[in-house]
């Protein structure tokens, strides 16, 4: 079974379509790890498409704060902005879904699926040191996280954590993770809507746990059409031009 493994969408419609159209016949199962709405100027169409796909989805910090499940205290003002006004636009079907989506971890097609941290969802994973828990305490062998929109992770065997490059050259669309059995590992497949890695291309996984394998992808989309949207709806211009240089 090849699984699909999507995150940090942000209501960016074309590069989900991107991502869909590089990865298709490629997957059998879909999985989301939260983010689906938040910056981007297509809050409806994605919760749509991915209601659409079935995909085990569970919640993220920006689908949290849209639904007002959680206060925008934290949300630095553009990010603010951009919660005010996806919340304005959604439908209320849409707005009831993200409201109910599930928190983190949440075990699903073999792995493990959490939005930040394994022990606090809006916690971020960037270093060894905050990913060591999730690899210790996750009930399987390979784990899920997104959040920091960085494609990349870790992995844990015998008290060593090795930090594991896992991003595409620029002239390439994937790399190959091939899974040791010994090992325990905190994947992140990067951001669909909003990468902050230096790499604008959209960026996601495709996991086939028979085979001990997940694939690391990164697909161009037009940007442009995105940031076009954006400016319409007068989404705050360093989140439209942040798209561009993919940080
Ligand atoms: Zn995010």
């Amino acid at each position: 079974m090849r699984l699909l493994v999507l995150t940090d969408i942000h209501a960016n419609f074309t590069a989900l379509e991107a991502t869909l159209q590089a990865a298709e016949g490629n997957w059998e199962r879909i999985v989301c790890l939260g983010d689906v709405v938040g910056y981007g100027p297509d809050p409806n169409e994605v919760t749509s498409r991915i209601r659409e796909l079935g995909a085990v989805t569970i919640r993220g910090n920006h689908d949290k704060a849209v639904s007002e499940l959680m206060a925008t205290d934290d949300f630095n003002p553009v990010a603010k902005a951009a919660v005010l006004w996806t919340r304005a636009q959604l439908s209320n079907d849409n707005l009831a879904w993200l409201a109910a989506l599930p928190q983190g971890p949440l075990e699903a097609e073999g792995v493990v699926l959490v939005h930040g941290a394994f022990q606090d969802e809006d916690e971020y994973v960037f270093t060894p040191a905050q990913a060591l828990e999730g690899l210790l305490d996750s009930t399987t062998q390979v784990t899920f996280f997104g959040h920091t929109h960085h494609q990349g992770g870790f992995s844990y065997q015998d008290s060593e954590l090795e930090v594991l490059s896992l991003h595409p050259r620029s002239n390439e669309s994937r790399c190959a993770l091939r899974l040791e059995s010994a090992k325990r590992y905190l994947l992140n497949p990067g951001s669909i809507g909003q990468p902050r890695d230096t790499d604008p291309r959209a960026s996601f996984a495709i996991a086939d746990l028979e085979n001990q394998v997940i694939e690391f992808w990164r697909v161009p989309y037009d940007i442009s059409s995105v940031q076009q949207r954006m400016r319409a709806a007068r989404l705050p211009e360093p989140l439209v031009l942040r798209l561009q240089v993919g940080r």
